[in-house]
């Protein structure tokens, strides 16, 4: 995360910001969770923490209007993992409460891929399986792994492999 995003998270009291980092106040020696109230001062009295114990170790006190103390658990981390629960049901992102820009950010600083990428993991693996391993027709292949059309499913199959779904089939069908 750059300063630039940091601060900005700091001024809008950005709670979605909370367990990625904190910030401390050079002046008053207290460190606060992003979504603090407590109006921060100029910039350049600000450093950043990524855990409450560095700033701790730095010498900050935690702030006692937002408990930067509490903040043991990282509610990002739990987001990340909701958003993971919900792709492997193939259920919707739409109530999870982040902009898409930062639900790709918190699920990618977690598992190192974005929810689209996992998603079309999860889907090519679906498609593999059942492409491999079933008697169902390559159209009914693609309805069940999540594609609208033969022809999304065609395209996204032979991106993700190189081949086509027939081609795989041919080559890997174990029955
Ligand atoms: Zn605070």
């Amino acid at each position: 995360m750059t300063e630039p995003e940091m601060w900005e998270a700091v001024q809008r009291s950005d709670a979605s910001y909370d367990g990625l980092f904190f910030y401390a106040v050079k002046t008053t020696g207290i460190f606060c969770r992003p979504s603090c109230k407590s109006k921060p001062p100029k910039r350049e009295n600000l450093c950043y923490f990524a855990s409450g114990e560095e700033a701790r170790a730095a010498g900050f006190r935690p702030c006692k209007r937002c408990r930067s103390d509490l903040l043991e658990y990282q509610p990002m981390r739990e987001i990340a993992a909701e958003i993971k629960a919900r792709l492997d049901k193939a259920s919707s992102l739409d109530d999870v409460g982040l902009t898409p820009r930062r639900m790709t950010d918190v699920f990618k600083q977690e598992y190192g891929v974005t929810p689209k990428e996992y998603a079309d993991s999860l889907r090519l693996r679906t498609a593999k399986e059942m492409l491999a391993g079933s008697p169902e027709k390559v159209i009914d292949v693609a309805y069940r792994a999540g594609f609208s059309s033969l022809a999304a499913f065609n395209r996204f199959f032979k991106q993700q492999t190189g081949q086509t779904p027939t081609a795989y089939r041919k080559e890997h069908q174990v029955l």
